[in-house]
């Protein structure tokens, strides 16, 4: 799939809970989409403009990287597509004043413009797989949330999110055979011990792990030194760094 540049605009805004907004963008007649956990760069217009302004083409990051003034982007996971209404959903944590696409997310509103590069798709389980681990932050539920509501019914799964608190869950209908686990990390949670103390299925995994970088590397070693789960049945990815910005 190649990738595209696409301009959008925000149509609407909701509070799927207190440090999550689901925005949706219109005026995506021609995005295609890529799979479940498609990510796109999302890029933000800089203060005093109407909408980001930055090189597009097949050279545009060659470009983009001697600009002057270089346009801001972050990655992001499309959380619905709905290509008969050219529209999307991107669900943003919202984590404070503390970077361009968190602060963008906390006031945007219907009319912004934004632009789109992508997208891209990692999920894939591989036919011997007998069953799927899921793993991730916040950051992470908008692919997970993608992944859990198509899985086939028959789907052993075993999924876990970490977030801040009881009022960051999400509600999904789940498949009898899928058991979805949260972590709180208000209540001292984390997901590398809810991980390590998961009772496992039998059978061979396809693994899919990504969060904060960090805690993405931990499960990682896990699985594969002590799980014994072979490390091309594992994605991994750390969708941020803590205390840094992120990498492009
Ligand atoms: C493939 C992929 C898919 C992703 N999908 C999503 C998605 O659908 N929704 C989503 O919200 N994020 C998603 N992310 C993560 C997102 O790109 C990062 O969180 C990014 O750093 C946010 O940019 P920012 O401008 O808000 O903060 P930055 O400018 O990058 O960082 C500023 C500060 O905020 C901290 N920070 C960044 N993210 C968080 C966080 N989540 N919680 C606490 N502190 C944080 C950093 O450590 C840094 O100190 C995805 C990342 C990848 C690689």
């Amino acid at each position: 799939m190649a990738y595209g540049h696409y301009s959008a605009r925000v149509t609407r805004v909701d509070r799927v809970t207190p440090h999550m907004a689901r925005v949706t963008l219109g005026g995506l007649e021609d995005f295609p989409g890529a799979g479940l956990d498609h990510r796109v760069k999302v890029f933000f217009p800089l203060p005093g403009e109407e909408r980001p302004i930055y090189p597009t083409g097949d050279d545009w990051w060659e470009r983009w990287q001697v600009e002057p003034v270089r346009a801001v982007f972050r990655t992001y996971t499309i959380r619905r597509h709905r290509p008969e209404a050219g529209e999307v959903d991107i669900d943003f944590v919202l984590h404070g004043d503390t970077g361009p696409g968190s602060r963008w997310a906390e006031n945007a509103g219907p009319g912004d413009q934004v632009g789109l590069w992508g997208p891209r798709a990692e999920y894939a389980p591989p036919a011997h797989a007998d069953w799927v681990l899921l793993a991730g932050d916040e950051t992470a539920l908008p692919a997970i949330g993608a992944i859990l509501e198509s899985l086939p019914p028959t789907t052993t799964a075993r999924v876990l999110v970490e977030v801040a608190s009881e009022a960051e869950r999400q509600p999904f209908d789940l498949p009898g055979g899928v058991r979805l686990t949260w972590v709180r990390r208000d209540a001292g949670e984390s997901l590398v011990t809810a991980v390590k103390e998961t009772v496992f299925p039998a059978g061979r995994p396809y693994a899919w792990v990504a969060g904060e970088s960090g805690t993405v590397k931990q499960i990682r070693r896990h699985l594969v030194n002590e799980r014994g789960v072979d490390r091309r049945d594992i994605y991994f990815s750390g969708y941020w760094r803590r205390g840094v910005a992120q990498e492009v």
